[in-house]
C-alpha cells in the first residue's frame, strides 16, 4: 500500500533527490515549495512517472500558520506517514560582519522551520500513532565552521529538536531522526568558490564531494520498516568527514 511523505524544499537539491527516491519506494508526495517554477512542475510530472502521486502545497516553512496549512492540507487529502525536514538556507558570514538579520533568517529557516513542521506533525502523528520524522541537519552543527555560525547554530538546534522530539513522541510510535550530510554537490554548495571546495575536499578522507543520492539512499532507510528500532540519531552522510 502507498505510504504519504511530505519533503520539504522538495523542488531542487536534496529535497529533489529525496522526493523522487521515495515515489519509487512506494511513496505517494506531498511537495512542499516556496515558488511556482519549472523545476516544481517538472518534479511533479517525474514522480507521477514513477507512478506515485504528487501534490503540491506552497508554503514558507519559518511561517507557522503556513506550515499548519501544509500539514493539514496533507492529513486531510493525502494521509502522513513520514515528514522530512529538508528546507534550508545558508546566509555565510564572519560573526563580526553578521548582522542580526542575517543571523535570523538562517535561524527561522533551519531551525525554526523544522520546530514549526514537527510541532504540526506530530500532532497528526500522535493521533494516529504512527509516524517517521526525518530531519536534515548537517556535520557543521556537530563541528562549526568559520564563517557560518548561524548555519551551525541551526543545524545543532536541529539535533537538540530531534533528540527531544524524540523521546516526547517514541510513546506514540513515532521516530525522529537526523542526517547530518557533509559536502554534497547541489545549488547549495556549487556557488563556493574552486578554492573553498579544494580546501573542503582535503579535509574529506574518501576526497570526493557526496551527491544527493547518498544522502537520499539513507532517508529511504529511515522511511522503511527496517529502520523500526532507530530513533533519536544523528547519522552523517560525509565520507569520513567528522568521525
Ligand atoms: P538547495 O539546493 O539550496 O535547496 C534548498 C531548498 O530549500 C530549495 O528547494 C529551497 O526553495 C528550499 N527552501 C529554502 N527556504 C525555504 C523556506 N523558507 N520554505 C520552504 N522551502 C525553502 O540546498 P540543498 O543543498 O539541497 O540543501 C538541502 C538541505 O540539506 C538543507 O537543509 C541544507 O542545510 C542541508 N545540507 C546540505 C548540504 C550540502 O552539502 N548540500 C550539506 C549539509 C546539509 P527555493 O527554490 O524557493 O529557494
Amino acid at each position: 500500500m502507498q505510504k504519504v511523505a511530505i519533503v520539504t524544499g522538495a523542488t531542487r537539491g536534496l529535497g529533489r533527490t529525496i522526493a523522487l527516491e521515495l515515489s519509487k519506494s512506494g511513496y505517494d508526495i506531498v511537495v512542499n515549495y516556496r515558488k511556482e517554477d519549472e523545476n516544481l512542475f517538472s518534479l511533479i510530472s517525474e514522480i507521477e512517472g514513477n507512478g506515485s502521486k504528487a501534490f503540491k502545497f506552497q508554503a514558507d516553512i519559518s511561517d507557522f500558520e503556513q506550515v499548519k496549512g501544509l500539514i493539514d492540507f496533507a492529513v486531510k487529502e493525502a494521509g502522513l506517514d513520514l515528514l522530512v525536514n529538508n528546507a534550508g538556507i545558508t546566509n555565510d558570514k564572519l560573526i563580526a560582519r553578521m548582522s542580526e538579520q542575517d543571523f535570523d533568517s538562517v535561524i527561522d529557516i533551519n531551525l525554526k522551520g523544522t520546530f514549526n513542521c514537527i510541532r504540526h506533525a506530530s500532532k497528526a502523528m500522535m493521533k494516529q500513532k504512527k509516524g517517521k520524522i526525518i530531519n536534515i541537519s548537517s556535520v557543521i552543527g556537530l563541528i562549526g565552521n568559520a564563517g557560518q555560525a548561524n548555519y551551525a547554530a541551526s543545524k545543532a538546534g536541529v539535533i537538540g529538536l530531534t533528540k527531544s522530539a524524540a523521546k516526547e513522541l517514541a510513546p506514540f510510535g513515532v521516530t525522529v531522526n537526523a542526517i547530518a550530510p557533509g559536502f554534497i554537490r547541489t545549488d547549495m554548495t556549487d556557488k563556493l568558490s574552486e578554492e573553498v571546495k579544494k580546501a573542503i575536499l582535503s579535509n574529506i578522507p574518501m576526497r570526493d564531494m557526496g551527491e544527493a543520492k547518498d544522502v537520499a539512499n539513507l532517508v529511504k532507510f529511515l522511511a522503511h520498516e527496517d529502520s523500526r528500532y532507530i530513533t533519536g540519531q544523528v547519522i552523517n552522510v560525509d565520507g569520513g568527514m567528522v568521525m
